[in-house]
C-alpha cells in the first residue's frame, strides 16, 4: 500500500482538458469584465487593493454628465455616491433654469420692472458672482444677455437670424449694471424688458456642487464632465494626473477629433466653443455666444478653455474671454491668479498661457 500511496498516476486525458477549459474560460471572463469597465458598464480592478474604476452617466441640463471614480469602497457606495451627485445637481438645475416655472430666476424675469425677488443664497451668490465678471469683462460677459438669446431662438426650435432693426432695439435692454442686488434682503429686481439667462454659467456653480457631493462621499479621486465643464478630484491611481482633451473646433464629423490635451491634478477645465450650439444660415456659421456690442454671435474666436480651481469662475471666463477674443481676453487671464487658458483662434493657432507650459500638449 506504501507503495501506491507514492505512485504517481499520469494524469488522464479527461483531466488535463478540464482544468485548461476552466481556465480558458476565466481568462475570457477576465478580458470581458475589464472590457466592460472602460466601456463605462462595470467596474475594472487594474490598480490593486481593492482599487476600482466606475463610470456613471446621466442626462441633464441639455448634455450627458458623466462620472468616472477611482474608490476601494467598493461598488456599493460608488453608486450612491454619483447618484447622490447627480440628485444634487438636478436640485441646483431646476433652481437656475429660467425656462422651470417657480425657479428663483423665472420669478426674477417675471417680476421684471414690477417688483424684487428674495432668492436662494445659492442664487444670489452665482449672481453677484456674474455681476463681478461683466464689470471685470467690461461687459463681455453679461447675464441680461437673455432678450438676445430669445431673439434669435437659441434653446428653442425657431431658430433663425433677427432683422437689424430687432437685435439693436434687444440690445437696448441688456446691460448687467442694471441688475440690482441687495445683500440685506437677498433680493434681486432687474428693469422691464430686461431678463436673465445664467447659460454661461450655471453649469460650472452646479458641477462645483456635484463635486462637493462627491467628496463629502468619500471620493477623492474622480473626473466629472457636464458636457465640456470638467473638474477633477486628486488624479488617477498612482498617481497620475487626470488627461483632459481640449476638442478640435473644426472637426464635426463625429470623429471627435482632440487639437491636445492638458494633465491635470484637482481643477476645472471649461471650454466655450463656436461648435456647440450653432446653425447655418446662406453659407455663415451663427452660435450661442452673443456678444452684447454688437448682438452678434463673437467671432474672434473658435474655442476657449479656461484652467481654474472652481468650475464656475472657468465656466464664466470661458464665455468672457470667447467674446473679448485674443489680445484682450489673454491680457484679462493674465490679470487673474490660479487662472490659466488655451485659446483657438479662427486661423486654427493653438495658444496657451505660460502656466500651461509642460501640461499642456498639442496633438497633431
Ligand atoms: P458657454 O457655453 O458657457 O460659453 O455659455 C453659453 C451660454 O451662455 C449661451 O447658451 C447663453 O445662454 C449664454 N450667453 C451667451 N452669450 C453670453 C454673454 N455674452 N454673456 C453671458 N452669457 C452668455
Ligand atoms: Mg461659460
Amino acid at each position: 500500500m506504501k507503495d501506491a500511496e507514492k505512485q504517481v498516476i499520469p494524469p488522464s486525458p479527461k483531466t488535463v482538458i478540464l482544468p485548461l477549459i476552466i481556465i480558458i474560460i476565466t481568462v475570457v471572463i477576465l478580458i470581458l469584465i475589464s472590457f466592460l469597465g472602460i466601456s463605462g458598464i462595470g467596474p475594472r480592478d487594474l490598480f490593486g487593493g481593492g482599487m476600482r474604476q466606475y463610470n456613471y452617466e446621466y442626462m441633464m441640463m441639455d448634455t450627458f454628465v458623466t462620472i468616472s471614480l477611482f474608490t476601494d469602497a467598493g461598488k456599493e457606495h460608488a453608486g450612491e455616491a454619483a447618484q447622490k451627485t447627480f440628485e444634487e445637481m438636478e436640485r441646483l438645475e431646476s433652481l437656475l433654469h429660467r425656462n422651470t416655472p417657480g425657479s428663483d430666476i423665472r420669478k426674477i424675469n417675471d417680476n421684471a420692472g414690477i417688483a424684487p425677488v428674495i432668492v436662494d443664497a445659492e442664487t444670489f451668490f452665482i449672481i453677484s458672482k456674474a455681476i463681478e465678471y461683466g464689470e471685470l469683462s467690461c461687459g463681455a460677459f453679461d447675464i441680461s444677455i437673455a432678450p438676445l438669446i430669445d431673439l434669435w431662438g437659441f434653446g428653442s426650435e425657431d431658430i433663425t437670424v433677427p432683422e437689424p432693426e430687432a437685435i439693436r432695439e434687444s440690445r437696448q435692454h441688456i446691460d448687467y449694471q442694471k441688475i440690482k442686488t441687495d445683500p440685506l434682503s437677498r433680493s434681486v429686481s432687474i428693469e422691464e424688458g430686461m431678463a436673465l439667462d445664467l447659460g454661461g454659467i450655471a453649469k460650472g456653480y452646479i458641477v462645483d456642487r456635484g463635486i462637493d457631493t462627491l467628496k463629502e462621499n468619500g471620493i477623492g479621486r474622480a473626473f466629472l464632465n457636464a458636457g465640456g465643464d470638467i473638474r477633477l478630484i486628486g488624479g488617477k491611481p498612482g498617481p497620475e494626473p487626470w488627461n483632459v482633451g481640449i476638442q478640435n473646433p473644426r472637426q464635426e464629423d463625429g470623429s471627435r477629433g482632440i487639437a491636445g490635451k492638458i494633465a491635470l491634478f484637482d481643477s476645472a477645465v471649461v471650454t466655450s466653443g463656436d461648435y456647440q450650439r450653432f446653425f447655418e444660415e446662406d453659407g455663415r456659421r451663427y452660435h450661442h455666444i452673443i456678444d452684447p456690442a454688437t448682438g452678434y454671435p463673437a467671432d474672434r474666436l473658435l474655442s476657449v478653455t479656461i484652467v481654474h480651481d472652481q468650475a464656475l469662475d472657468a465656466d464664466i471666463l470661458s464665455t468672457a474671454v470667447f467674446v473679448m477674443g485674443k489680445e484682450r481676453g489673454l491680457k484679462l487671464i493674465e490679470e487673474l491668479p490660479g487662472t490659466e487658458a488655451v485659446i483657438i483662434t479662427p486661423e486654427l493657432e493653438i495658444i496657451n498661457t505660460a502656466g500651461l507650459e509642460g501640461k499642456f500638449e498639442k496633438i497633431p
